[in-house]
């Protein structure tokens, strides 16, 4: 079986990640490496993920290992695509995903609506001897201003997914597997795999 590093620690992540690898072997590098900090400077989801891919593939010092990184957020229409690239620390530095949802929900009430198209975005990076690889995925819905259920991880409970009615943290897990950002930018990274 092929080994995979996943080049972060954010539990939602890896599980999801594993969940829809089941043909590789998923470590996260904090396995194999003590974890250290990433600056995610670039502006864009595809170039912080090349950070962080090339980052780990540098810190582990094995030239054939593949390490695979994740960098992904959401865009709510009413607030011009924010918070983007700034989902993770949306409520501040140190923020847990509970402050960034709930700032999320509050600056939408603040627009006036309820409500607000919105998408989440997904870009992977595959880093490995003389090669960097990037994909996208997308999953489209709506975001709402009351969290409902608690699946999923982060900002779920208040994304309905377009033609549902309700959360990702009220659906069923295999649905989100199916419709995800990271489930369709992970499809198309399948197929680097298998000619790594
Ligand atoms: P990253 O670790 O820098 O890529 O940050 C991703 C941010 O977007 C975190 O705040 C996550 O909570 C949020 N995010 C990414 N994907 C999802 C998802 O599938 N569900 C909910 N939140 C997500």
């Amino acid at each position: 079986m092929k080994k995979l590093v996943l080049a972060t620690s954010n539990k939602g992540k890896v599980r999801e990640i594993k969940e829809l690898c089941t043909e590789y072997e998923v470590v996260p590098y904090t396995e194999l490496i003590p974890a250290f900090e990433i600056v995610e400077d670039a502006d864009t989801f595809k170039e912080n993920a090349l950070i962080k891919a090339r980052a780990v593939y540098e810190a582990l010092g094995d030239e054939d290992v593949i390490v695979m990184a994740d960098d992904s957020g959401i865009s709510v229409e009413v607030l011009d695509g924010a918070p983007g690239i700034y989902s993770a620390r949306y409520a501040g530095e140190n923020a847990s995903d509970k402050d960034n949802l709930y700032k999320l929900m509050e600056d939408i009430k603040a627009k006036g609506v309820d409500s607000s198209p919105a998408f989440y975005t997904a870009a992977i990076a595959i880093v490995t001897k003389g090669i960097e690889k990037t994909v996208h995925g997308w999953m489209y819905g709506t975001a709402i201003t009351q969290a409902r259920g608690e699946g999923g991880f982060g900002y779920d409970p208040m994304f309905i997914p377009l033609g549902h009615d309700k959360t990702l943290g009220e659906l069923d897990n295999e649905i989100k597997k199916k419709l995800s950002h990271r489930s369709q930018a992970l499809s198309l990274a399948s197929h680097i795999f298998r000619v790594l």
